[in-house]
């Protein structure tokens, strides 16, 4: 979610290149023979290696995606608001109207119900709107030479060539996230290779061109992490009071009686209608002062997309909010909460209308519209954090610019 900017990488592009000069294009020439004969062992053929490896101008911009450390964590009401938010419920569910039949097919194979489907497709790629820009075949081929997952990037750079050889996507279509994730689903090629399936039938598995491919490609990823037919991910809970929170944690996980015995009930009074074994664990992703949630198997199922809670957490609120569901009854533990991407875009237009120069108005805050946020924070006398929350969009909007920003 957050992102150097332009220039960050423009600046470490520059030292790199001034850096490495010559002694950089023979090694990477010398890679690039390593590779060539990786490949022929691996399968893929010479004409498609030639065609598609040394004819890539290595970028060395990647090294720093690679090893960035986040220069913002990103506090999980910030997260969850920018990724659930009315745009993307509204948006989801006119793709559960548009592509009903498709998800109902998708369902019978692989059992996974069309809500959970769109709410994956949503996250990964605002349904099919943002792919990422990077051709994977230059990304995967300068990352298999320099940096330090050499031996993890070759993997990922066959797997492209596979894809490419096969005719299943073009190369010009391979276009991703910095590290190779492409298309509806963002599969990395390894992904791809073992999860993605032909499902309208034209003999291509393509996660890029085709949504019913993609879309059978995730209920297929969601069926071999254990996906159970038929049972929720989980459900916002109340925790009684003075609740010990020490056993909470997805890993922890206890039957359903024991957390119910221990007082735990849903948010909306509902019976559970799962057996009193089910495997239940407890989440508390602000701790327990904030939104308190039990998870099941599918909690873990989702969880393995993307390995990170906060992440399955979002796609598991998603699904719920595409099933007619409100936002989290218990608010977040913070007196500053977080903006939808409507509210961001908002914030972005009072500090351009400050005359803060943060670029175009995308909805992203990034290091630019945090240095301008710091600006105006200390300017109104609140908490100078840079985060682009509820506090200061509020306080832009009552307050009138010293220069007032010319009539539209
Ligand atoms: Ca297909």
């Amino acid at each position: 979610m957050s992102r150097p900017s332009r220039n960050t990488v423009a600046v470490a592009f520059a030292v790199a290149l001034s850096g490495w000069g010559p002694a950089l294009a023979s090694d990477f020439d010398q890679c690039v023979e390593g590779l060539r004969q990786k490949a022929q062992a691996e399968g893929i053929s010479r004409a498609v290696f030639d065609a598609n490896v040394p004819t890539v101008t290595p970028d060395p911009s990647l090294l720093e995606l690679l090893d960035r450390q986040p220069e913002f964590s990103t506090p999980i009401w910030d997260y969850m608001a920018g990724l659930v938010d009315e745009e993307r419920v509204e948006e989801g569910k006119a793709m559960l109207a548009t592509h009903a039949a498709t998800l109902a097919r998708v369902e019978d194979a692989y059992g996974v119900d069309p809500a959970t489907v769109v709410a994956v497709w949503g996250v990964e790629s605002n349904y099919g709107q943002v792919f990422g820009k990077r051709p994977l075949l230059t990304s995967l081929t300068t990352l298999s030479c320099m940096g330090r997952r050499q031996s993890f990037f070759r993997g990922e750079l066959i797997e492209t060539l596979r894809i490419v050889q096969s005719g299943d996507v073009a190369p010009d279509k391979l276009v991703g996230s910095w590290a190779g994730a492409f298309g509806h689903t963002q599969f990395m090629p390894s992904t791809y290779r073992r999860i993605a399936v032909d499902f309208d039938g034209d003999g291509r598995r393509d996660l890029v061109g085709s949504v019913p491919d993609a879309l059978a490609s995730t209920a297929n990823y969601l069926k071999r992490s254990g996906w159970r037919s038929g049972q929720p991910w989980g459900f916002e809970v109340r925790l009684p009071e003075g609740f010990d929170a020490a056993g909470a944690g997805r890993k922890n996980r206890h039957p359903l009686s024991h957390w119910q015995a221990r007082g735990i009930r849903r948010v909306d009074g509902a019976e559970v209608a799962l057996p009193p074994g089910t495997p239940t664990a407890l989440l508390l992703p602000a701790g327990a002062t904030g939104p308190a949630f039990l998870v099941f198997k599918n909690f873990d199922a989702i969880y393995s997309y993307n390995a990170a809670e906060s992440y399955a957490l979002a796609i598991a609120h998603l699904s719920d909010r595409l099933r007619g569901k409100g936002p989290f009854v218990t608010p977040w533990p913070t007196p500053d909460p977080g903006l939808s991407r409507r509210e961001r875009r908002e914030l972005q237009e009072l500090l351009l209308a400050r005359g803060h120069d943060i670029g175009e108005v995308d909805g992203m805050i990034g290091s630019a519209t945090r240095a301008a946020i710091k600006l105006e924070q200390a300017r109104l006398g609140l908490p100078v954090d840079g985060r682009g929350g509820l506090r200061i969009l509020d306080a832009l909007r009552g307050d009138a610019p010293a220069t007032p920003a010319p009539a539209q």
